[in-house]
C-alpha cells in the first residue's frame, strides 16, 4: 500500500479533532469555522523576506540589505492561532500537528526552480530532548507531494545557538557565527529552506550563508509563521 493511501485511510479511521474547538477537522488543523481566524499574511509581502510592505515587491531593508536569500515565503503570522500549534507541536510532541500543518505548506510552496528540500536542522543536544525536529515533520508532506529529495544529514548544526529570545540583533548575528556545517556539496542547487518560524531572519541569513559557501546556486525559505516586527 502506498504512503499515501495509508495517510488517507488513517485520516479516515482516526479523525483528528479541531485544534481549538475540537469538532471534525477533515485532516487540517481546524474545523472550517474556526479556519477563519488563521493568520493569513496580507496581500503585499516581501519576496526576499516575507515581510509586509506598503505595495512594493521588495522591502526596504532587503533593497539597502539584501539578504543572503533569494527569496522567503510564510504560510501564516505568527499569531494566535498558529502560534498555540507551533508551541503544542513543539513543546508537547503533538507531531499530528506537523503533519496537519504541513499540508499547509504544500499550498502556498511553489517549488518550480527547487532542486533539493533541506528541513532547518536542530543541534543534536535539542533533538535529543525532544525526540524530533519539527522543521524536518513539517516539510515531509512537501517532500512527498513534491517528489523532490529531502536532504536531512547534509547540514548540521554544529553550536547549540538557542534560545536566540531576547538578544539584540548584532548579539544574535554574532552568536551564530560558523552554527551550521554541510556534510556535502551544494554546488549548483536551488536549495528550499524549510522552518517553522522566522523572526529576525538572523538564523535563516546564516543558514542561507553556509548553503552558498557550500556552493548553492539559490536559497528559498518556505516558514509555516513570520514573525511581524513589534509582535
Ligand atoms: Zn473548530
Ligand atoms: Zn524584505
Amino acid at each position: 500500500m502506498s504512503a499515501r493511501l495509508i495517510d488517507a485511510l488513517v485520516d479516515f479511521l482516526l479523525p483528528q479533532p479541531c485544534f481549538l474547538c475540537g469538532a471534525n477537522s477533515a485532516g487540517g488543523p481546524l474545523c472550517k469555522a474556526c479556519a477563519v481566524l488563521l493568520p493569513e499574511p496580507g496581500p503585499y509581502r516581501c519576496r526576499r523576506c516575507a515581510l509586509p510592505t506598503f505595495g512594493t515587491l521588495t522591502c526596504g531593508r532587503c533593497i539597502s540589505r539584501p539578504p543572503a536569500f533569494d527569496a522567503s515565503v510564510s504560510a501564516f503570522e505568527y499569531r494566535f492561532p498558529v502560534s498555540d500549534m507551533i508551541r503544542r507541536l513543539k513543546y508537547h510532541g503533538d507531531i499530528y500537528l506537523a503533519k496537519q500543518l504541513g499540508r499547509m505548506l504544500v499550498d502556498v510552496a511553489s517549488v518550480g526552480s527547487v532542486d533539493v528540500i533541506v528541513p532547518m536542522p536542530l543541534h543534536r543536544r535539542r533533538l535529543g530532548e525532544r525526540g524530533f525536529n519539527q522543521a524536518l515533520e513539517l516539510a515531509r508532506p512537501l517532500a512527498r507531494a513534491s517528489g523532490l529529495p529531502m536532504l536531512v544529514d547534509a547540514v548540521v548544526r554544529e553550536r547549540d545557538t538557542s534560545p536566540q529570545a531576547g538578544l539584540s540583533p548584532a548579539v544574535r548575528k554574532r552568536n551564530l557565527r560558523g552554527a551550521f556545517g554541510c556534510t556535502r556539496s551544494f554546488a549548483g542547487l536551488s536549495v528550499l529552506v524549510v522552518d517553522d518560524v522566522m523572526t529576525t531572519g538572523a538564523t535563516a541569513e546564516e543558514f542561507a550563508r553556509t548553503l552558498r559557501s557550500a556552493g548553492a546556486r539559490r536559497v528559498e525559505n518556505l516558514i509555516l509563521a513570520r514573525t511581524l516586527p513589534g509582535r
